[in-house]
């Protein structure tokens, strides 16, 4: 049996603000609901993949200092997890401030930067992914990676990875998916800035995903609303999603790929693959926090995804 990973390597206790009136500089603004979710990437590929009833581990650095508030998280949200804790450090702690529908143009985000993580814990971690991560399974690197975590610790993981010979897909940015692309792993998926990291500058972004098709075996360029270019198999697909009344754009990348590496791991076809992850997270942005998604209408969308082969 195929087993997900998802690897977050710098999460965040997100803190979701909903306040009752736009948000205003010189006045009280009044707090309506507190809420809190896990944030960091990967825990939110993590939580669309057990949504869809695929079984998988999320795996990362955890701070001890909070970690009882972490775990309760997790476990409210029906997320299996096995994270490296770190001792006497504290996992970061990010605000999210949400506006009523009507006023807000996305979500305003506070972040801490994280903790810093030692060559200890770095060995802690790569041990526990070589005693649990086999061949035929399938790990998922995302978000961003604690400060000293270096790109040649980076490099470490994947090397590791390849020698396993598992299934490696990123969702990195900056120089690491740069490193994502010449080490050659299994999928990524840059948004417009992430792809100008990766584009020359008078490569069309057909003629980008057709390159880096050459040594990554499947290649999505997300553009939000816009929809995306799926390359797979020498094919490139123009992927349209479904018109929705989008309330917060903020994850919904992280929810196409946790839904896009399900769809993988039930081995659907590609074309079906593209549609629930595209129906995924267009039932994403019409929720207000950064991963709550409806399986129901995103079965619906999935049906109103538009592809044709370029
Ligand atoms: P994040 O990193 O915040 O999770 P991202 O910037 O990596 O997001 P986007 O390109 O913004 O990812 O969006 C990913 C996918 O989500 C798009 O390719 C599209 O399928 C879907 N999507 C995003 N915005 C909309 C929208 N307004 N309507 C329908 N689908 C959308
Ligand atoms: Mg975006
Ligand atoms: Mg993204």
């Amino acid at each position: 049996e195929v087993l997900l990973y998802t690897l977050t390597l710098n999460p965040a206790i997100d803190r979701l603000l909903y306040l009752n009136e736009k948000l205003e500089r010189r006045k009280s603004n009044r707090i309506t609901e507190v809420s809190y979710d896990i944030g960091g990437k990967g825990t939110h590929a993590s939580y669309v993949m057990s949504k869809l009833g695929v079984k998988n581990l999320a795996l990362g650095f955890a701070g001890s200092q909070n970690i009882d508030k972490f775990k309760q998280i997790l476990s409210e949200k029906n997320m299996e997890h096995d994270f490296t804790i770190i001792d006497g450090r504290t996992t970061r702690e990010c605000y999210i401030m949400i506006e009523p529908e009507q006023v807000s143009a996305g979500s305003i985000m506070l972040t801490e930067k994280g903790f810093h993580v030692e060559e200890a814990d770095i060995k802690r971690l790569f041990d526990r992914i070589k005693a649990r991560v086999k061949a035929e399974d399938m790990v998922l690197i995302a978000g961003s990676l604690p400060t000293n975590f270096t790109i040649d610790n980076l490099r470490q993981l994947l090397r590791i990875l390849k020698e396993i010979g598992c299934f490696i897909a990123c969702d990195l940015s900056g120089e690491a998916i740069k490193l994502a692309v010449k080490m050659k792993v299994d999928f990524i998926k840059p948004n417009e800035f992430e792809l100008k990291q990766l584009k020359a500058s008078h490569e069309s972004l057909f003629d980008t995903v057709k390159r880096l098709n050459q040594d990554i075996d499947y290649v999505v360029t997300s553009l939000g609303e816009k929809g995306s270019y799926c390359g797979y198999d020498r094919k490139i697909y123009r992927v349209i999603p479904p018109k929705v009344k989008e309330v917060n754009d903020t994850g919904a990348g992280d929810c196409f790929v946790g839904a896009f590496l399900a769809g993988l791991a039930n081995q659907l076809s590609i074309e079906e693959i593209v549609k629930l992850a595209s129906g995924c997270a267009a039932s994403k942005v019409m929720n207000k926090d950064s991963s709550t998604f409806d399986v129901k209408t995103a079965m619906e969308l999935k049906q109103q995804v538009k592809i044709t082969q370029l």
